[in-house]
Parts: C-alpha cells; sequence; structure tokens
C-alpha cells in the first residue's frame, strides 16, 4: 500500500520539473536580452541596452519591435557628393573620394553580431532543454498516477 507515497514522488517529479523549466526560462530570457543587445551593437542602435530589457521583459512583443526598428536602422550614410549610399564604417565615399562626416569606427560590428548568434543559440538551447525537461515531468507525473489508480 504505497498509493500515497506513489502521489507524493509523482507530485516531487512535477514540481521539480517545474522548478527546473522555470530556471531555464529565465536563462533563455536572460540569454534573449544579450542577444538583442548584441544585435543591436551591431547594428550600431544607440539603445542597446534599453532593447536589451525591453525584449527580455515582454518576449515576443518587444522581439517584434525590436525587428522592425533594427530593420528601420540602416547602417549607412549618404554621400553629399555623388549622393551613393555608404556603409557607417566608410570613413570616405569609395567611389568619389568625398570624406563622411557620420562614419562610425565600427570595428567589432562583426564581433557582436557573431555572439549575438551565439547567445540565440543559447536562447533556443535553454528554452526547448526547459521544455523537454517539463514535459518529462509531467509524462512521468500521469505515468504515476495513472499507474497508482490501477493498484
Ligand atoms: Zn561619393
Amino acid at each position: 500500500m504505497n498509493n500515497a507515497g506513489d502521489v507524493f514522488t509523482a507530485t516531487m517529479l512535477l514540481m521539480m520539473a517545474l522548478v527546473v523549466f522555470i530556471i531555464l526560462l529565465l536563462l533563455a530570457q536572460a540569454f534573449l536580452g544579450i542577444c538583442v543587445y548584441n544585435r543591436a551593437k551591431s547594428k550600431a542602435m544607440a539603445n542597446a541596452l534599453a532593447w536589451a530589457f525591453a525584449v527580455a521583459g515582454t518576449g515576443l512583443i518587444g522581439l517584434v519591435a525590436f525587428y522592425i526598428a533594427s530593420g528601420k536602422t540602416v547602417a549607412s550614410q549618404v554621400c553629399a557628393a555623388c549622393k551613393l549610399d555608404v556603409p557607417l564604417e566608410w570613413a570616405a565615399c569609395p567611389r568619389c573620394n568625398q570624406p563622411m562626416p557620420d562614419y562610425r569606427a565600427l570595428p567589432s560590428t562583426g564581433a557582436y553580431a557573431k555572439r549575438s548568434t551565439k547567445f540565440l543559440i543559447g536562447f533556443i538551447a535553454s528554452m526547448a532543454t526547459g521544455i523537454l525537461v517539463f514535459l518529462v515531468g509531467y509524462i512521468g507525473y500521469i505515468i504515476i498516477m495513472m499507474n497508482q489508480m490501477y493498484h
């Protein structure tokens, strides 16, 4: 007669799965924030930190807003002499050699983009692991509970 023990085990399993799930969800949120911060930096956006917190705090809504905003932030400048669209990291126009006043030294843009991708993978991995742990715990809970119903 260990029905009570089984129910306890099943409940503990479910609770533990839930706790791990929540921890991994928080971790995923942090990863997403860092990912957004680095993505914003790689696009030379001024308010990278604000975007990081906005997306980590609101999730999908913030992500959609960030996606739209980052799309609008075209990292380029227009040459005053020949109207050529020149990337921000160019100090002079490649066509007419006109100096570019909006020139911004962005030596680590590529590094930011790479870091952003790494944290995006971290976000997806921790989300997937969290959901998997929760599912395993939940299925285990159901199996134990159904098992003890027939005993
Ligand atoms: Zn030019």
